[in-house]
């Protein structure tokens, strides 16, 4: 009853296509929305804000209370 061949939405373009198990691009339609749907990603990561401030740690070594 299987017939190899599915229907996805492509997360990309959000177009219906049809892949079959075979597609390389799965689950994207086409390379080019596999590579911009990883662009976004990448881009996405580098976008991570690193701005913690820099505050020195202070190990509690001049603790003096014995
Ligand atoms: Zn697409």
């Amino acid at each position: 009853m299987s017939t190899g061949k599915q229907y996805g939405r492509c997360p990309t373009c959000n177009k219906r296509f049809e892949w079959d198990s075979e597609s390389p691009w799965r689950p994207f339609c086409s390379e080019r929305c596999r590579l911009i749907d990883l662009g976004e990603w990448l881009d996405e990561g580098h976008r991570i804000p690193d701005k913690t401030p820099g505050k020195p740690f202070l190990p509690p070594e001049d603790d003096d209370t014995y």
